[in-house]
């Protein structure tokens, strides 16, 4: 079987975003993981701090950075928006996709305020896969997220809707692109919320990303993709998700904000037999 290296990537979502705040967590983060090997660990902090992590961590540093989000236009009339080249020039390597905090599920003709509705972004199949290919064209790593609402799960359609997700993603990707690309199934309704999905299960769905890779280019990329697991990872159940055959590492929120648990979920992904 391809060996894949496993990746521990923290999204710290809109948190530790001042300046002295970031620069604290980085450099725990730093200094537990110095002796950390065999796992790429990558830190996604806010836009607005990412040059000064950079600065924290210096070139050819063993942690990488990631960003949130990504547009898909290089420059021009798109305020609020940061393009590929901007992360890029930024020191930035990965950058999530496609977050379910950004996907909008039911359109957003009436974009919904309420807590937890998932419609404030408007994300969708489209937007996710003009993204990913934008973040290829400037060499960063798209970490494309997929996943299912409760409502989706409770209704059968889990597998449909990640099958949905991928190759929506995917649409017009060359296969020499697909090494570059990392994805992230987070279950929406295991998301902050404390509920992890049971490791066979979520064995079982990167399993379908897999496949639904191989099936649109061949056996060898699929078997090459990385895909990481994300919702409610922590250090007390990382082991057990991270041991599963089709599960490349995490994409963890809550557990990345502590340096000591994020660390310890790396040393989880350092550890599992070869
Ligand atoms: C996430 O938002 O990507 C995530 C996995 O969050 P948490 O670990 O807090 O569930």
């Amino acid at each position: 079987m391809t060996k894949r290296t496993p990746l521990i990537a923290g999204n710290w979502k809109m948190n530790k975003g001042t300046t002295a705040e970031a620069t604290v967590l980085i450099t725990e983060v730093r200094d537990k993981a110095a002796n950390v090997s065999g796992v790429e660990i990558a830190v996604c902090p806010p836009f607005t701090v990412l040059h000064a992590l950079k600065s924290v961590l210096g070139d050819n540093s063993p942690i990488a950075l990631g960003a949130q989000d990504v547009y898909w236009k290089s420059a021009g009339a798109y305020t609020g928006q940061v393009s590929a080249e901007m992360l890029s020039d930024a020191g930035v390597s990965f950058v999530l996709i496609g977050h379910s905090e950004r996907r909008g599920r039911f359109g957003v003709a009436e974009p919904d305020f309420t807590e937890g509705v998932l419609k404030y972004f408007g994300e969708t199949d489209a937007s996710v896969n003009r993204k990913t290919v934008a973040a290829l064209a400037s060499d960063l790593k798209p970490i494309v997220c997929v996943g299912e609402t409760l409502n989706e799960r409770e209704n059968g359609d889990t597998d449909g809707v990640i099958r949905a997700q991928v190759e929506g993603a995917l649409d017009g990707i060359f296969t020499a692109q697909i090494a570059q690309i990392v994805f992230a199934y987070e279950p929406v309704w295991a998301i902050g919320t404390g509920k992890t999905c049971s490791s066979d299960e979520a064995d079982r769905v990167c399993g379908i990303i897999r496949a639904t890779v191989s099936d649109l280019y061949d056996a060898e990329t699929g078997g090459a993709v990385r895909i990481l697991y994300g919702g409610s990872m922590k250090p007390d159940n990382a082991s057990e998700l991270l041991v599963q055959p089709n599960i490349d590492g995490g994409l963890i929120g809550g557990a990345s904000l502590k340096a000591s648990d994020f660390v310890s979920i790396a040393v989880a992904a350092a550890s599992l037999p070869s």
